[in-house]
């Protein structure tokens, strides 16, 4: 066998690979998924919150599948936002942006990368806003800030808490300026529900990054991380090429920055997540009334008591 001969051999075999190796769509049909000890039944995980038994690894769920497991299917109702241009900037890259929302509406299911829902936790009305992060990597543009605003107004026509679960990549690039400034119209719909004296509590999942946490994902009374998951700014490499040094290995994720920024109040697993924040809400509310008596109270007073509540 020469050597051409023997390179084209090597082709082939590099090319079965190839074929043989399970698509996406493969993947997303199988009843199988993998985690630390191989595959794993996909039910089994389910039955477990999506947690794996093993390893404790909190695998992704999608905001109905969050939804459903803190409320129960059907004990929601969704919340409909407004719906903003969709592409002002007449964007294509490798591909054009409006074909990007076509592909993540009929991945997702969604109109937006933001859910939103009324429901009860332990009989207290809330408004539960969670980012879908297959929907563009989570990212947020003019329809999202519009998701959270509307959310917002909800929660203060009812008179009721808002909870916001991150996952995001940061602001979308597509939409460039008009997707930043959602940040400053977010951070104006939290200082809202301050002035009308009432709980903001974020849950971080993962991934929380970039612009959602230099925004909406760090304002709030009581911050709870999800076990594991990644709490950052900027990504790993920027920041080590930044600081030229080696980081923990533990670095930007929320047990980090429970214990080292103090960004995050409590880490909790996924199932103790629902539990703690029917704690923590009557807190709050049972604070909030006794504060809502005191004519004289500033809302960063106020603030301030219902955290020192918690
Ligand atoms: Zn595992």
């Amino acid at each position: 066998m020469n050597w051409i001969t023997k390179i084209i051999k090597a082709g082939e075999k590099i090319k079965t690979a190839f074929h043989e190796r399970a698509t996406k769509e493969d993947i997303a049909k199988s009843d199988w998924t993998s985690c630390c000890k191989g595959p794993i039944l996909k039910k089994d995980l389910e039955n477990n919150l999506f947690v794996c038994a093993s390893c404790n690894k909190h695998h992704y769920i999608s905001p109905t599948q969050r939804f459903d497991i803190m409320f129960g299917k059907n004990n929601w109702q969704k919340i409909e936002s407004p719906q903003p241009p969709p592409d002002p900037y007449n964007w294509q890259d490798t591909k054009k942006y409006t074909d990007r929302l076509k592909d993540a509406k009929k991945i997702t299911g969604q109109d937006n990368a933001i859910l939103s829902c009324e429901a009860k936790i332990n009989d207290i009305e809330v408004v539960v806003s969670a980012v879908n992060f297959k929907f563009i990597g989570g990212s947020i543009s003019m329809a999202e800030g519009e998701n959270v605003l509307a959310s917002i107004q909800v929660a203060i026509n009812k008179k009721c808490p808002y909870i916001f679960i991150s996952a995001s990549g940061g602001m979308r690039m597509m939409t460039n300026m008009l997707s930043l400034m959602q940040m400053t119209r977010m951070t104006v719909g939290i200082n809202e529900l301050r002035k009308h004296n009432l709980p903001y509590i974020v849950v971080a999942t993962s991934p929380t990054t970039g612009g959602l946490t230099a925004s909406i994902a760090s304002l709030s009374d009581v911050c709870i991380g999800e076990t594991g998951a990644t709490w950052a700014f900027a990504g790993r490499r920027i920041v080590e090429n930044t600081e030229k040094s080696q980081l923990p290995e533990n670095f930007q994720t929320v047990e980090w920055a429970q214990k080292k920024g103090g960004q995050i109040d409590m880490v909790l697993d996924r199932k103790d997540i629902h539990p703690t924040l029917g704690t923590l809400l009557s807190i709050l509310l049972k604070q909030n009334s006794v504060i809502s008596s005191e004519q004289n109270e500033t809302s960063e007073v106020s603030q301030s008591l219902t955290r020192e509540a918690s």
